[in-house]
């Protein structure tokens, strides 16, 4: 295990219970999931077994980890193990909960102990029942706090994964044609990303013609038809765990296309534009929110922009800061996030332009750089 590895963790795990101490909380429960990820660079699958981080914020060099014993294994030579610490593994028919709480203190006068939001609730139950006067609180904000601001490591995997993602996208006229169904496609797009260099395919959205109106669409049976607008937002975690997540609107060729398309997505172009140029340190979430708003209601289409403008990214898909109305949260260097306005006109099209940035000491970074020009397939 490499010692950058190693200093990370070590890193983290302080910082961490600084935060904690500053909030009064004297230790961090972290579960398997992206949290866990973050701090020790590796994680588990959760299953009804405990298996559970915790950092004492007075002391995170004394940070434990309650484990099941089958699973003690799979932490062999692992960062966590490089950076002290204790693996605590308990066997089928032990009480997990008291032993950490234990481990912990075992004379009981933990007050407070802020929980993962990814800890199933049973834990949390389970814990509050052995030890019920312990105050338990979600650890979210605190654990947002330090993964919002991306490091320049963490930046490096957001540009690699970001350029894997334009890779899939300008191989798009392999797999998009009339007469092929959004599933034969989204199909071929979900090989492509592994092929470039994704783990795996997390989300493939192929919503053409009407279905395009539907932000949430994925893909169906839907043939495409020539003339179609077809939205491709396509994203996936890379080895390392970091995800990208770009959306392009393409028009499919021939046919005749609904007069209004190639108006309206011109507009959403500049939108995401205006968004991108708004992006500076200091700037609040909710003011890059706006500026994308601003053409598009200018233009009489505002009340068709029915989502945020976008979304925190980073070892999940969507995390803080969320760029969102009511968000007055200012803008700090290597937050990292997504700027994707749309249009979405029920029963006819939709439009949507996605990429991901960084903010700069200077303004937006950009992670995707495929062409926003429309593209006819
Ligand atoms: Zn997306
Ligand atoms: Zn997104
Ligand atoms: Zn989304």
């Amino acid at each position: 295990m490499s010692t950058d590895a190693t200093a990370t963790t070590t890193d983290r795990l302080d910082r961490l219970a600084a935060a904690a101490r500053d909030a009064g909380i004297d230790v961090s429960l972290i579960a398997p999931g992206p949290d866990l990820a973050y701090l020790v660079g590796h994680s588990v699958a959760s299953h009804e077994r405990l298996t559970l981080l915790a950092v004492p914020s007075g002391s995170p060099g004394d940070a434990v980890m309650v484990l099941p014993a089958l699973e003690r294994g799979g932490w062999e030579g692992s960062t966590a193990e490089a950076a002290g610490i204790r693996f605590i593994t308990w066997l089928d028919g032990q009480d997990p909960y008291a032993m950490l709480l234990d481990a912990l203190d075992a004379g009981g006068a933990l007050g407070s102990a802020a929980v993962d939001d990814h800890l199933p609730y049973l834990h949390a139950f389970r814990l509050q029942q052995t030890r019920p006067a312990l105050r338990l609180q979600p650890a979210g904000e605190l654990i947002a706090e330090l993964r919002m601001r991306k490091q320049p490591a963490e930046i490096d995997e957001l540009a690699a994964v970001g350029a894997a993602i334009d890779r899939v996208h300008l191989r798009i006229g392999e797999w998009l044609r009339a007469g092929r169904t959004e599933n034969e496609v989204a199909a071929d797009i979900a090989e492509a990303l592994v092929e470039e260099g994704h783990r795996s395919a997390d989300f493939v959205i192929v919503a053409s013609g009407p279905n395009g109106a539907s932000p949430h669409h994925e893909a169906s049976d839907r043939v495409i038809e020539a003339g179609d607008p077809v939205v491709v937002d396509i994203g996936g975690p890379n080895p390392a765990g970091y995800n990208s997540d770009s959306t392009r609107t393409y028009l499919v060729a021939g046919g005749e296309p609904d007069p209004e398309f190639a108006k309206v997505h011109e507009l959403v172009r500049t939108a995401q534009r205006a968004a991108v140029a708004a992006v500076r340190p200091g700037a609040t979430a909710e003011s890059i929110d706006r500026a994308a708003r601003e053409v598009l209601e200018q233009a009489g289409y505002g009340e068709y922009f029915i989502t945020r403008t976008g979304h925190g990214i980073g070892l999940e898909v969507h995390e803080h800061p969320y760029i969102v109305a009511g968000n007055t949260r200012p803008l700090e260097p290597g937050m990292a996030f997504s700027i994707e306005p749309g249009v979405y006109l029920p029963g006819r099209f939709g439009v949507r332009i996605e990429d991901i940035v960084v903010v700069g000491d200077e303004g937006a970074v950009l992670m995707n750089n495929s062409p926003v020009e429309l593209l006819t397939i």
